[in-house]
């Protein structure tokens, strides 16, 4: 309950000029994404939680495309990683090629964290 409170303080805490903002921000740093990805994303951002220094937990949506019910992110030697691209998982291998949209969440999580 406490994260879905603090989800809503996030979300409110960030006007939609900031929110914007971030996803220009996004858009400019994976320029080889869809547009459809980038709303993939913004769906996430509520689905963010950040569960230890450098470790966010991300809740799985089956509407996404999703099997599992949560994803963890971390950063690892300056770059982020999935659980998504666990190798044991069905499509892995082709989703290891390029940024899911997990981690893209986390990034506009963190962007948007940062304005407070
Ligand atoms: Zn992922």
């Amino acid at each position: 309950m406490r994260f879905r409170m603090e989800v809503f303080m996030t979300l409110s805490r960030n006007s939609a000029e900031q929110l914007s903002w971030a996803l220009t921000k996004l858009k400019s740093r994976f320029t080889g994404k869809s547009e459809s990805w980038v709303r993939r994303c913004l769906k996430r951002l509520r689905d963010v939680e950040e569960i230890e220094v450098g470790t966010w937990r991300v809740k799985g949506r089956f509407e996404l495309g999703d099997r599992y019910p949560n994803y963890l992110v971390k950063v690892v030697n300056g770059k982020y990683q999935c659980s998504c691209h666990d190798p044991h998982k069905p499509y892995s291998r082709f989703r290891r090629r390029s940024v899911c949209s997990h981690i893209g969440a986390v990034i506009l999580y963190r962007a948007l964290r940062k304005l407070r």
